[in-house]
């Protein structure tokens, strides 16, 4: 017997329904205009615990959970509006998260929507849990950075957001101090304290070192008001509760502010930056304009300073200033100075591209060549024949050791400058401490004859215990102490103190920074040995040297 196309049809259509039967999702069609269910397969008669008979022919409305009507009726006007087509929905009697999706379709010649419900708690589940540890911080159980940057990348193209950002500036030390638990316990004591007091409509977030409060759509004035709030907090000590005993802990803070269009794209970076922004508000640093140039050029001239280091030095030079021996005021050394130009043609200042150069660990390639030029250029000059040395500067930072040994010997040996007419000057700092192995290769640079010096002498931390473990000859006062003393009984009298010290060292003591005939005229009725300053001479680039040959001493 022949199969005709309706039958091979409805017999097709049958099998169709018993295969929905099967499926692991509700699947249902309603009529678009009267909201009638036309069709529904087997799980979505299981879920409801109805008939298939009992739900056929009857509105949504009758059928559905009263809570589930409005997420159905929100998705479909947004299908028809062409924004969503499917939402995630939790039954909170079963604990499950079903993925809701509607279309619409055709269905036995009506127009109609065709609604699925996929049971999705698995996936929810395993992502909430992932969430939970690479967005949520275990202790304060507070979103964290990666939170705040995902946060921030689907917000801020679409209202205005500010970041107020608090770091906690000792919190390492306070850790050791105190131990793990209590600073855990101090955190959550800030992390209290900043929830109750929060009026605006604004999450919180712990960064590295500190907390972010995202504001959304808040005035300026508002957060400046906040950061006000949040800093005179922290004037007071935070009570914490350690082995039974209550402990005042004070919490030195810094505060600052990002609004609205510095806050997008670069977020994590900008964070990062921050510790460069200066307080300008009560206490508090605004990312505005000013910062933006300044942190946008301190990148530029990172980047430059970099390639033009690695490029053969390109933009640097060596400038040099006179050192004047006092009893013959004759040019007695020269203190070889770094100068660099960076690509757009600013002369960028010495205190400025030295800081970087530490910062980027280019130091010692920048010292080495500024050593080699100012060696060469003084033995051209014949510099090395006549009763002169010649000052060098060194860098706290640098790791005297072997290899920096080795480096200094070959630039005396490839230029043949005597080591004996070369001083280093050390510069003091709070960094500055010797280790054993620094002394060590110290003490060998002194046997080759190498003549070292302590730069800006009294004002760093560590002057005693330094005089003591480095056999220095020279000692140099930096421009502070000639600064004002000229009437000032007291300057002069640390001066004369500083002065009779080295003295009685056996040491040279050089004064820096002398700018005035009444300054020079002063020290000169002191036991100093050499003086330096604007009032000689500037540092002067090599040509400018070259045609002052005739003030040193032969
Ligand atoms: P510094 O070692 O204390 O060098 C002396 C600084 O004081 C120089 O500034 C010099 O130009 C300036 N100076 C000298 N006499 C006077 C004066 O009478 N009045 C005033 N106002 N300033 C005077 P400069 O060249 O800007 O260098 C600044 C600092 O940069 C230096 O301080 C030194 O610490 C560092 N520096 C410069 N070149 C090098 C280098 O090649 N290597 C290292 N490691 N540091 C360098
Ligand atoms: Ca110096």
């Amino acid at each position: 017997m022949e199969v005709t196309t309706v039958e091979k049809y409805s017999e097709n259509l049958i099998e169709t329904r018993m295969l929905l039967d099967e499926i692991n999702a509700g699947v249902l069609a309603l009529d678009k205009i009267t909201g009638e269910i036309l069709f529904c397969n087997e799980h979505v008669c299981a879920a409801l615990g109805k008939e298939r008979d009992y739900i056929l022919g009857k509105s949504y409305k009758q059928i559905f959970r009263p809570e589930f009507i409005p997420v159905y009726e929100r998705l479909l006007i947004e299908c028809e509006n062409g924004i969503e087509n499917s939402t995630v929905y939790y039954w909170p009697e079963k604990n499950v998260w079903e993925q809701v999706s509607v279309k619409e379709t055709e269905y036995n010649a009506t127009s109609c929507i065709l609604l699925t419900i996929t049971d999705v708690s698995d996936i929810v589940r395993t992502r909430y849990k992932h969430d939970n540890l690479v967005y949520f911080d275990p202790v304060l159980h507070l979103p964290n950075g990666e939170k705040l940057e995902q946060d921030i990348n689907e917000l801020a193209n679409l209202e205005t957001v500010s970041l107020l950002f608090i770091t906690l500036e000792q919190l390492t030390e306070l850790y050791n101090l105190y131990g793990w638990e209590n600073g855990d316990q101090l955190l959550i004591s800030i992390r209290d304290w900043l929830l109750e007091s929060e009026t605006r409509r604004a999450q919180l977030y712990v960064i590295d070192r500190g907390f972010a409060i995202l504001g959304r759509n808040v005035d300026m004035g508002d957060i400046k008001a906040r950061a006000k709030e949040i800093l005179t907090r922290f004037n007071r000590p935070w009570e914490i509760c350690s082995d039974g005993h209550v402990i005042s802990v004070f919490c030195p803070v810094k505060a600052g502010v990002i609004h609205g269009k510095y806050i997008k794209n670069e977020m994590r970076n900008i964070l990062l930056r921050t510790s460069w922004m200066v307080p300008k508000y009560e206490g508090f640093a605004v990312y505005d304009e000013e910062t933006d140039g300044h942190i946008r050029r301190m990148i530029a001239l990172r980047a430059w300073l970099v390639q033009c280091v690695n490029t053969g030095m390109q933009g640097f030079d060596v400038y040099y200033q006179p050192i004047i021996k006092l009893d013959n005021m004759k040019w007695s050394a020269v203190e070889a100075l770094c100068r660099w130009t960076a690509p757009d043609g600013e002369a960028v200042s010495p205190i400025e591209f030295i800081h970087l150069a530490e910062q980027l660990g280019l130091i010692e390639q920048i010292d080495s060549w500024v050593r080699k030029r100012a060696m060469r250029d003084c033995v051209k000059l014949g510099l090395d024949q006549k009763d002169f040395f010649l000052s060098v500067n060194f860098s706290p930072t640098h790791k005297v050791n072997e290899k920096f040994m080795h480096g200094l010997m070959r630039n005396l040996l490839e230029t043949g400058f005597p080591a004996k007419k070369l001083n280093l000057e050390i510069t003091e700092s709070a960094k500055m401490s010797f280790e054993e192995e620094d002394l060590r290769a110290l003490k060998k640079l002194e046997d080759a004859g190498v003549m070292l010096c302590l730069d800006d002498f009294g004002t760093g931390y560590s002057s005693i215990s330094n005089l003591v473990n480095i056999s220095a000859q020279i000692l140099k006062t930096e421009k502070k102490f000639i600064d004002g003393m000229v009437g000032n009984d007291y300057k002069q009298y640390l001066l004369r103190v500083l002065a009779d010290l080295a003295a009685h060292l056996g040491m040279s003591l050089i004064v820096e920074g002398v700018e005035t005939e009444a300054q020079l005229e002063l020290i000169q009725g002191f036991n100093i040995d050499y003086a330096q300053g604007y009032y000689f001479s500037r540092p002067v680039p090599f040509e400018q040297l070259a045609a002052k040959t005739g003030n040193f001493s032969l």
